[in-house]
């Protein structure tokens, strides 16, 4: 094996899955310094775009104000080139992607054609009850106006159950797929997920 093959043999490249306000962006930042990895987060891309009124911001916009995903071939094209823009990384941190079965295929294809693939997907999971007070008291500090309201949290949770949950079963098709209980200290929950990517 070449030494090109070899680095991307050894990459750690881990899905973060869970529902809106699961901790996804949280616990990326501590894996992130763990193992050195590149944390994308396509919510943190969109609203960074949107911040710089970027062509892609003004289009994303309506979508994050109203709590919509993203049409797939934006977001997809967007995680791509930021993939891209990272090849010398020992390994990334998908936060908030895939979202839908067509944007796990393409990323499967994407990464495939690279010699690199998905690790694993950890899940990070609370009942909704808690996940709605946590964006709610978020919302309150974060100027997220999609936290802010609770119709528009609602609308996340639904296209979570419609568009993204069957990503569950996709990932255990691949063998890939943990639960890792998202309720505890910050701490605890990192250690949860440390303990699972150091056994991969
Ligand atoms: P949360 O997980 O709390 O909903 P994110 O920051 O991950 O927050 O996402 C915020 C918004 O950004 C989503 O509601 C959606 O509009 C958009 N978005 C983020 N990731 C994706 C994705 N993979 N596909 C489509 N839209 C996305």
């Amino acid at each position: 094996m070449g030494i090109f093959n070899k680095k991307f043999a050894e990459m750690i490249n881990i899905v973060l899955f869970g529902k809106p306000g699961a901790g996804k962006g949280t616990q990326a930042s501590f894996l992130k310094s763990q193992y050195d990895l590149v944390h994308i987060s396509t919510g943190d891309l969109f609203r960074f775009n949107i911040k710089n009124k970027t062509e892609l911001g003004i289009l994303a916009k309506s979508y994050l104000d109203k709590g919509d995903l993203v049409p797939d071939r934006v977001t997809i094209d967007m995680l791509e080139n930021e993939v891209d823009k990272n090849l010398d990384a020992k390994g990334f941190i998908f936060d908030g992607f895939p979202r839908t079965e067509s944007q796990a295929e393409a990323l499967d294809n994407f990464l495939e054609g690279k010699l690199m693939k998905i690790s694993a997907t950890l899940s990070l999971e609370a009942e909704d009850g808690i996940l709605i007070n946590r964006l709610i008291e978020r919302g309150k500090s974060s100027g997220r106006v999609d936290d802010q309201d609770e119709s528009k949290i609602k609308n996340r949770f639904e296209e979570y159950n419609h568009k993204t949950a069957p990503l569950i079963n996709y990932y255990k098709r691949q063998n890939k797929f943990h639960s890792i209980n998202g309720i505890g200290s910050i701490k605890e929950i990192t250690e949860r997920l440390i303990q699972l990517i150091d056994q991969l």
